[in-house]
């Protein structure tokens, strides 16, 4: 099961008792986003297809415990993954109850394009409406890898959208949820809302009441979060690691030169004392050289910089 499949059944779960004005957001989220009219006897009836069972069992229960009416699910075909989708049509004037189609002053069924009607204003439907918009056209993936190729694989994906089929509602939702600055992106005729913060995205969750999902994101994000400072305090280590190899090599080559041009007799006896003990252990830091001596870091550095001026000089 996917992060996102096992987030939906998590919402599903924890909204079974949901009832009155909540109960028909979430039906307007369902049915505005995914639910087709279809033209019925002297009404507009809706049909809802998807491969989430679950959530179409719900609508058809919310529709039938809140508005009277009955649904009827049934499989339909296979979608192109080979997974099977099922449609749930309801029979009834769902439309209406839920104000999507109004009639007009001739008894002629109309859809209702005034989306300030039919959009939630109270904080509990907000809610409501959000959870049925993200079980039926939403999507969330994580960086799940448990290995370091599946980590550098999924790098940076933490991605939530919620697919819409028409800008003007993408837009007024957007607006609605002001709260959570979605991003917009256009692809293949849909408009999609979007999160790519790791943290927005667990606040989100947290929000559609699904907290397990919230939590393994959770992790995930504290995990690489350890990885990374890791992975720097390595690189920074090693980094140092050469710096002092180096200078380790540049000070030797210099004596060395200095032994060829037979200048190294004549070097004060300082100065003698750091290239002896610098040729006896070569992969010493400027500490520890300087410990050995009994002086300062800066004098230690201040000698090795000295040996390098004079076997550079003709
Ligand atoms: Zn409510």
């Amino acid at each position: 099961m996917t992060f996102s499949q096992s987030t939906k059944l998590e919402i599903l779960k924890i909204l079974r008792h949901l009832r009155g004005c909540c109960a028909t957001s979430f039906l307007t989220a369902v049915l505005k986003s995914i639910g087709s009219l279809t033209l019925g006897y002297k009404s507009f009836g809706f049909v809802v297809e998807s491969e989430n069972h679950e959530m179409l069992t719900f609508c058809k229960h919310l529709a039938e415990a809140n508005l009277g009416i009955s649904a009827e699910i049934e499989s339909s075909n296979l979608n192109v993954k080979g997974e099977a989708v099922y449609s749930c049509e309801f029979l009834g004037n769902i439309g209406e109850k839920l104000g999507l189609v109004y009639r007009d002053e001739e008894g002629t069924m109309q859809i209702n394009n005034r989306l300030e009607e039919i959009l939630p204003t109270k904080d509990c439907c907000k809610r409501a409406f959000m959870q049925g918009l993200f079980v039926a056209s939403g999507s969330v993936v994580i960086p799940l890898g448990s290995n370091d190729l599946a980590e550098s694989e999924t790098r940076g994906k933490y991605h939530l959208e919620l697919r819409l089929a028409n800008t003007q509602l993408a837009k007024a939702i957007q607006q609605t949820f002001a709260e959570w600055s979605f991003h917009t992106l256009e692809r293949k005729n849909r408009t999609i809302l979007y999160l790519k913060e790791s943290e927005k995205i667990a606040d989100f969750l947290v929000y559609l009441g699904a907290t397990s999902a919230s939590l393994k994101l959770e992790n995930v994000i504290i995990g690489r979060s350890i990885r990374n400072t890791a992975n720097r305090q390595s690189n920074c280590i090693s980094a140092n690691i050469d710096k002092a190899i180096q200078a380790s090599e540049k000070q030797l080559i210099a004596i060395a030169t200095l032994r060829q041009k037979g200048l190294f007799d004549s070097l004060s006896d300082q100065l003698k004392e750091i290239a002896l003990l610098r040729e006896e252990f070569p992969e010493a830091g400027l500490e520890e050289l300087a410990n050995r001596l009994g002086i300062s870091k800066s004098g230690a550095n201040h000698r090795l910089t000295r040996l390098i001026q004079l076997s550079q000089q003709d």
